[in-house]
């Protein structure tokens, strides 16, 4: 009718499979259509979903189709702070199940008595924190000492995000390494970060970022200019989590926790076991839907406080 033929349209079909970065495009030209969207968490599931239907049918693993090359990581597992006594209890039924990085949510009054309990309990293990914006310069500056003499492995997000300055001047005074979190959203604020040398590595997300072609471009633009890397995670169902993965093998960190944080996780197929990241290496993202049924299993058994996936 228009001169297309079918043999045509195959070719372009399958150049579009060669390139599923072209996907990306697409869903970025989407904001510029009357009520388009620009959500992240919405291109990151459109792009993974295409990259998991391509990856299964040829049976490609994700980290493959990005090529990524494998690994192994162990992933942070969360602790929301509370009393010292709090803190040992859920530090213990992780450890217990074999979690060997504990990432503590800084920002109560007991900060301090609870970090102290913890590292006494627990002087090999690995503690990192994150303060969510919570200080002001001064502040700051007073608790990376003590998270120093804590050795504490780093210090994610100590001051609010726009704050770039005086994050640099942190990351400038103290040894204990600066992540950045909600000041990176995607590569343009990494950029930013690099230019004013705010940080000492940054936090990706999948959701936040806008999916995994953007995670690839901000590894590179990081490892180009030395910051560490560390994917981390929003609440959500091993499908999220298992994309993360894909990246074990170029991180510095993990915080890959929040499959295990959740009661109902509709897919099954990939587990984070004692805490540890493994690539996925089944095609696709490495999950498959779990059969509608009440009483879902839960992922992991330590903790007390699951939450549901709304
Ligand atoms: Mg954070």
């Amino acid at each position: 009718m228009c001169g297309e033929t079918l043999e045509q349209a195959t070719r372009a079909i399958l150049e579009f499979e060669r390139n599923p970065e072209w996907v990306e495009r697409i869903l970025e030209d989407a904001e510029h259509v009357p009520g388009g969207t620009r959500e992240p968490s919405v291109r990151n599931a459109l792009l993974t979903a295409f990259l998991d239907a391509q990856g299964t049918r040829r049976r490609i693993p994700l980290h493959k189709l990005l090529n990524l090359p494998e690994g192994r990581i162990a992933s942070s597992v969360t602790i929301s702070v509370g009393t010292p006594d709090e803190v040992l209890k859920e530090a213990f039924e992780w450890h217990k199940a074999g979690w060997q990085v504990f990432k503590v949510k800084l920002g109560s009054k007991h900060d301090e008595a609870a970090l102290k309990a913890l590292r006494d309990h627990y002087p090999d293990k690995s503690i990192c924190v994150d303060a969510n914006e919570a200080w002001s310069l001064a502040e700051a500056r007073t608790r990376l000492k003590l998270l120093e003499r804590l050795n504490v492995d780093f210090v994610e997000q100590p001051l609010p995000r726009d704050r770039l300055e005086e994050s640099a001047a942190l990351a400038s005074e103290f040894e204990i390494p600066v992540i950045v979190d909600e000041s990176v959203l995607d590569s343009d604020d990494l950029m930013r970060v690099v230019r004013e040398g705010a940080a000492d590595g940054i936090n990706i997300k999948l959701n936040k970022c806008g999916g995994p072609y953007e995670a690839r471009r901000m590894v590179k633009i990081a490892k180009d200019h030395d910051l560490k890397v560390m994917m981390g995670c929003m609440l959500e169902s091993s499908l999220g989590i298992a994309a993360g993965a894909a990246f074990a093998g170029v991180l510095d960190y993990a915080d890959l926790d929040g499959n295990v944080l959740v009661t109902n996780d509709p897919f099954q197929g990939f587990a984070v076991a004692k805490g540890i990241v493994e690539t996925p290496r089944a095609g696709g993202v490495g999950v498959v839907a779990r059969k509608a049924s009440p009483g879902v299993v839960p992922l992991g058994s330590a903790r007390g406080a699951k939450q549901t996936i709304v």
